[in-house]
């Protein structure tokens, strides 16, 4: 078990790209912590850096509190876990689970005890003796899974392991791997570029994007504190919606965009002081736009119209979908009422959650 520091670490490849750069993290000892963010944002190289398979180009790098930037990969005691699986075609879920304790040089009573233990955990006993082809997808992520448990790692490193996987395979072996976790209590760093696989799994969610750390946070102050628009759109589904507009004070405090015009709260007034008269973005939630049928209370906004362009009845919900000529916007409903394409509705807002944006900065707006 360990806790893995990064201090100002920067990586740039071959003196040109800049992959990650003064990135400064702090995971402590047991913690699950997932790397996400759209593809090629550096998920994989900080990994690959702290695995010790990337050098790093600035910075320092600690595991337990040492300095390992120049330490071989097999020096740090960790184990990672690839997309590919990586297992050997020819030998037996066994042999493939067991190859890198004998390279080692474990005793084979050993060997077999933890081979069998991580089989045991995995639920594939029943599967030691056969070959990786004739195993399913997801029990062949189990024994990539197995092979990485029976080293007993101070760290795990997972690298989008579940993108081979059908969606509910998928969904299970995520609720594996968090058990695992609760189980193994060791220290895990994934990376994915999946949002949700990324909610749902992580203690603690990096949210990169072009080789900047955004925000470190836990995945429900993710969602409802987002530090930036970056932050804002990529947390949640579907995204949050964004409205360019303008601040007007006379009298009393109003946001005007294409399609809606709102009247605020004075509360609101601080956090806008410096953008009256000039543009700023307000931010809302699919959930919190309402249609005024269905909606009460003293924070919804007068009624604005829109026109439904298209409707996406999931099940549980809906999502109602609109526009402007820049912008689709989406209104996430309870089931109650199914709309149709073309139609106008009333919706409201809920104004104690709208959040604002400094359209110059992207930054939220405290
Ligand atoms: P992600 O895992 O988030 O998709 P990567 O870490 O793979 O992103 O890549 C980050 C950036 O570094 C990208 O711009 C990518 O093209 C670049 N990159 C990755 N590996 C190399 C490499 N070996 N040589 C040069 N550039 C690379």
């Amino acid at each position: 078990m360990a806790s893995v520091q990064l201090k100002q670490v920067t990586k740039i490849y071959d003196g040109k790209v800049t992959a990650i750069r003064n990135a400064d993290l702090m995971i402590e000892d047991r913690e699950f912590v997932v790397l996400v963010g759209p593809s090629g944002c550096g998920k994989s190289t900080l990994l690959r850096m702290i695995a010790g398979l990337e050098e790093i180009s600035s910075g320092e790098i600690l595991i337990d509190s040492k300095k390992v930037n120049t330490l071989p990969p097999k020096d740090r005691d960790i184990a990672m876990v690839f997309q590919n699986y990586a297992l050997y075609p020819h030998m037996t879920v066994f042999d493939n689970m067991a190859f890198g304790l004998k390279l080692r040089k474990f005793p084979k009573n050993e060997i077999r005890t933890r081979v069998t233990e991580a089989a045991r955990i995995l639920d594939i006993e029943q599967y030691l003796d056969r070959k990786p082809k004739a195993l399913s997808g997801g029990q062949r992520q189990r024994v990539a899974l197995g092979r990485a448990i029976v080293r007993k790692p101070k760290v795990f490193l997972f690298d989008e392991p579940l993108s081979n996987l059908d969606a509910k395979l998928r969904v299970q072996m995520r609720i594996e791997i968090n058990k695992l976790h609760h189980k193994l209590q060791t220290t895990m760093i994934y990376v994915t570029h999946d949002q949700i696989e990324a909610m749902t799994m992580g203690d603690k969610i990096v949210i990169l994007k072009d080789g900047v750390i955004q925000q470190v946070d836990s995945p429900l102050n993710l969602y409802n504190e987002p530090i930036n628009l970056f932050v804002a759109g990529f947390i949640g589904s579907p995204a949050m919606n964004f409205f360019l507009g303008r601040v007007e004070q006379n009298g009393e405090l109003n946001f005007h965009s294409k399609l809606f015009n709102l009247n605020l709260p004075e509360s609101l007034g601080q956090k806008l002081k410096d953008f009256r008269d000039k543009e700023v973005i307000m931010g809302v939630r699919p959930e919190h736009i309402h249609d005024i049928s269905l909606s009460s209370g003293k924070s919804i906004s007068k009624p604005q119209k829109i026109k439904v362009d298209v409707v996406e009845p999931i099940g549980n919900e809906i999502f109602v979908y609109f526009s402007d000529p820049e912008n689709n916007y989406c209104l996430r409903m309870a089931p109650d009422i199914l709309h149709q394409a073309g139609e106008n509705i009333d919706v409201a807002v809920d104004l104690n959650r709208v959040y604002f944006f400094d359209p110059r900065t992207d930054k939220r707006l405290a």
